[in-house]
């Protein structure tokens, strides 16, 4: 019998495969019962990350010269895929996805001392850099409105210190309490000191252990309804010291640093999607077969079987271009890897949404049982038209970039 994703496979090169193998066998361990109970205990799923951890997947994209296995976005598009599929949906990509996409501008940007202290430590598992501390209570979708502020601070003769002195509050901040940094973004010039808002931004690697005896870090749970497993934080930096050889790249250049893996980073969110997407379907499909109703599979009447039939078209359309995407965004200016990205992150967000509520309508009331699963990929799927960028900005960006359409902020 097909399955809903062999149906929708695509073409894959080598090295997608022995990644494709490896997760799931990866996968295998951990069945549905598993991430329901994380869900339901919002319990993060330790067992899990622990496996990746010790076969080397945390680090996939730390290059080979510092001991990763040197992955790329294709390869990467295939690993979270297959762990959302997997029944881990969005909770379980959730899991990794800031200990492996806070490596490119470390890779890219951190000095060599750096990056030869800590890549290797990454690519084994040792440490994790698992957070990305961007948003703040009034910069969301316009990051660059942040206020937390990094100051560096100045010695005897008044020179430029050793450390930078950190003020403000960060929101929505995940895996804090799985994360031994924090990639933070702080402005190191004020917003109308600088020409444009996007400069003035700095990027540093913070110590969570050390800001913490510092007692200059206090971190506060935020409750939420969708992959709650992955806990998300407040951050209050008062004071916090941070090492001057933390600061990643250049000072005042952090925005522009972000922005080379941002479009990476969504487009891999749009293989999580793709993924969660393809799971619910799934559900929903061998649900259709199997429960029948009036003495015959309710899969029978179109008024159920269309709407799967609708979500699979939409998903493998979504799939086409998620693949599409992986392998020429390296070879494209950054505004085009843009496009590409928002694109890709804008339909497979869609398409999981609509593959989700496809699902959860075909098990009439027990599409809101927990033991279905479905009401759980369904809350992660409304979650995904939210993160890491809203539905909005990404046409937003398609508009104003592909379009050239006049920006109306
Ligand atoms: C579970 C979760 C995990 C997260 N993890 C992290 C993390 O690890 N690190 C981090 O830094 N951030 C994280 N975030 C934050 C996330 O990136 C933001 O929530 C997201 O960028 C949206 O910002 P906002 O919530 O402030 O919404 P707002 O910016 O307040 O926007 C609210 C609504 O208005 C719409 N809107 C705003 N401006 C426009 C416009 N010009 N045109 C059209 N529509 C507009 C938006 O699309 C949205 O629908 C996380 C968020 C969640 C929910």
């Amino acid at each position: 019998m097909t399955t809903v994703r062999s149906a929708m496979a695509v073409p894959l090169s080598e090295a997608q495969r022995l990644v494709q193998r490896g997760i799931r066998e990866v996968c295998e361990a951990f069945d549905d019962a598993y991430w329901r109970e994380c869900d339901r205990e919002g319990r993060y799923p330790d067992e899990f990350v622990d496996t990746l951890a010790e076969e080397g997947w945390l680090g996939a994209l730390v290059p080979e010269e510092y001991g990763g296995p040197g992955l790329g976005t294709p390869e990467v598009v295939v690993m979270m895929e297959e762990i959302a599929a997997s029944g881990g949906g969005f909770a379980g990509t959730q899991a990794i996805h800031g200990g492996i996409y806070n490596v490119p501008p470390l890779v890219n940007y951190a000095s060599e001392e750096l990056k030869a202290e800590l890549l290797p430590k990454l690519a084994d598992g040792e440490v994790a850099v698992q957070s990305l501390g961007l948003t703040e209570p009034n910069a969301g979708s316009d990051s660059t409105a942040m206020e937390t502020t990094a100051r560096r601070s100045k010695d005897a003769s008044g020179r430029p210190g050793n450390e930078y002195v950190v003020n403000g509050q960060k929101l929505w901040i995940s895996r804090v309490d799985r994360t031994d940094y924090v990639v933070l973004m702080a402005r190191t010039t004020p917003r109308d000191e600088v020409e444009k808002r996007t400069r003035g931004i700095s990027m540093f690697l913070v110590d969570v252990a050390d800001v913490r005896e510092q007692g200059a870090l206090e971190t506060r749970r935020i409750p939420k309804t969708a992959a709650d497993a992955v806990h998300s934080f407040e951050l209050f930096f008062e004071d916090a010291r941070v090492p001057a050889r933390n600061l990643v790249g250049e000072e005042g250049e952090g925005f522009y640093q972000l922005l080379d893996g941002l479009n990476e980073e969504r487009l891999v969110i749009a293989a999580e999607c793709i993924g969660l997407g393809e799971a619910a379907l799934e559900a929903g499909v061998a649900y259709a077969a199997e429960r029948e109703v009036f003495d015959r599979p309710i899969g029978k009447n179109q008024a159920i079987q269309h709407p799967l039939a609708e979500a699979f078209a939409h998903l493998t359309a979504a799939k086409r271009v998620v693949h599409d995407a992986a392998d020429r965004i390296h070879d494209v200016e950054r505004e085009q890897a843009g496009v590409l990205a928002n694109t890709a992150k804008y339909l497979a967000a869609e398409a999981a949404f609509e593959a989700a509520d496809a699902a959860v309508q075909t098990h009439g009331g027990f599409g809101v049982a927990r033991e279905y699963d479905v009401e759980r990929y369904f809350r992660e799927a409304r979650l995904c038209r939210l993160v890491p960028i809203a539905q909005e900005l990404a046409l937003n960006y398609i508009g104003t970039t592909a379009l050239d359409l006049p920006r109306s902020y």
